[in-house]
């Protein structure tokens, strides 16, 4: 048997920031939390994200509400989280008249919704960033940075840990035991002992990411997540040392995110018809490099490290094209949805408000447990622990940001 516990008040699935956010939380409203991971702590979408903490000015224009809240979580990751992220500021940069015009509406939409944007002439653009090109016509500031996903989810598990959370990697959840119309608890394989054991818990967190629909049908339901695949191209060098976007819809390789010594480029989407080891066509990689070279031509000559692809948890039934779905989230209830009790999953989101998304998961649980007022969330307040050099999450990641 697995070593630990095998009873807990809640039981969380999936390792990625969604679910590491929600045992932290959880812990530190003194609610006793499991957390099991099929792989390494942010193994999922996680690690293989664009590595931008979204200012929300990209969402501006056709999702308010999900701008809104990116703005907001943008500050708080900021604070409680200092030495995980850069803070490069970004621009939005316009090299023809329509894009300049969508420059325009991106200032009106970004004011509607309060948030931070600043005009710029091209001589500031180009003054910011040398090695954007010349053809460059204005720009709109904003407050993105860069964020290192894997050290964000290491300082979260050990804030977790700290606060009495057993995470537990390398733990594939394989069932989820029902008894009539309530969730009891999971079957857990070990994956490094090849042994199976079981865990009681009064309520289980789907927190699985693009996944998610995967573990609902293990308790019988459904749960409306779209896998939408992205690829992404790491140069081996910081051609840029702002986030640069492309000041139009978005679209194929329209960011470029200086991280460390390199920078990513991105992104795709299409439907992700597999969740593991995503194929990287050439097509696709040229779709993500040639829109670059435009913006900042010395992408041309940059030597590329390597492509990788990820898969997002968009919420939703499928859709033609994947960058109209929301970025929204929603905490499903499978009680009220579906009449199974102790069941809850997370379904969409991104990492830049995955404190948020755990927040409402946490505030969920609490609830079912009847935990009572002391129960008050305070992760957007205390900071996170700065990380040991060799952290678990970065050393035993699969290596998807690790670009040197
Ligand atoms: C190409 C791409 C670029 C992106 N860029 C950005 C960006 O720049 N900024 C941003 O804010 N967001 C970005 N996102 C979105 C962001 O990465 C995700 O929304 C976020 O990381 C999801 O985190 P999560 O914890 O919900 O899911 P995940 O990180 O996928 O975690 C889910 C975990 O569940 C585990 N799991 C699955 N099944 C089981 C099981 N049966 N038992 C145990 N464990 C299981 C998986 O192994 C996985 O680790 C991007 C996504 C992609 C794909």
């Amino acid at each position: 048997m697995g070593g630990g516990i095998t009873r807990t008040q809640a039981l969380v699935i999936g390792g990625g920031a969604t679910g590491v956010g929600i045992a932290r939380d959880l812990a530190m409203r003194g609610v006793s939390v499991v957390l099991l991971e099929r792989k390494s702590l942010g193994s999922g979408a996680t690690g293989h994200c664009h590595c931008l903490l979204h200012s929300g000015a990209r969402y501006a224009i056709t999702d308010p509400g999900a701008a809104a809240e990116c703005a907001e979580e943008n500050a708080i990751i900021r604070r409680i989280a200092p030495y995980c992220i850069e803070d490069t500021g970004g621009i939005f940069v316009a090299i023809s008249a329509a894009e300049e015009r969508y420059g325009y509406d991106l200032l009106h939409a970004a004011e509607r919704t309060h948030m931070p944007t600043e005009e710029a002439s091209a001589a500031t653009c180009r003054a910011l960033e040398p090695s954007l090109t010349r053809e460059t016509r204005m720009g709109v500031r904003v407050r993105d940075a860069s964020v290192d996903p894997l050290a964000l989810v290491a300082a979260t598990a050990a804030s977790a840990r700290a606060a009495g959370a057993d995470l537990r990697a390398d733990s594939e959840v394989v069932k989820i035991r029902r008894e009539g119309d309530s969730v009891r608890g999971v079957e857990v394989r070990d994956l490094t002992r090849g042994e199976t054991y079981e865990i009681e818990a009064d309520i289980v967190v789907n927190a699985a990411g693009p996944w998610a629909g995967r573990v609902a049908a293990l308790a019988g339901v459904e749960v409306p997540v779209t896998p939408n695949a992205g690829v992404l191209v790491a140069l081996a060098r910081r051609v840029v040392s702002t986030v640069v976007h492309r000041c139009r819809p978005p679209s194929d390789g329209d960011i470029i995110v200086p991280l460390g010594d390199a920078a990513i480029l991105g992104t795709t989407s299409r439907p992700a018809p597999t969740l593991d080891d995503i194929e990287v066509n050439e097509w696709e990689i040229e779709a993500v490099v040639a829109p670059a070279i435009e913006v900042v031509p010395i992408v041309v000559t940059t030597p590329r490290a390597r492509a990788f692809a990820g898969a997002r948890p968009l919420f939703g039934k499928a859709l033609q094209d994947g960058r109209k779905a929301s970025r929204g989230f929603a905490i499903l209830d499978h009680a009220r949805l579906h009449g199974v009790r102790g069941f809850l999953s997370v379904a969409g989101g991104k990492l830049t408000i995955h404190r948020l998304m755990a927040e409402h998961a946490a505030d969920a649980v609490c609830s079912y447990l009847g935990v009572g007022v002391q129960a008050e969330c305070r992760t957007a307040v205390e900071e996170l622990p700065p990380l040991p050099p060799a952290s678990e999450a970065s050393s035993r990641a699969d290596g998807a940001l690790r670009l040197a």
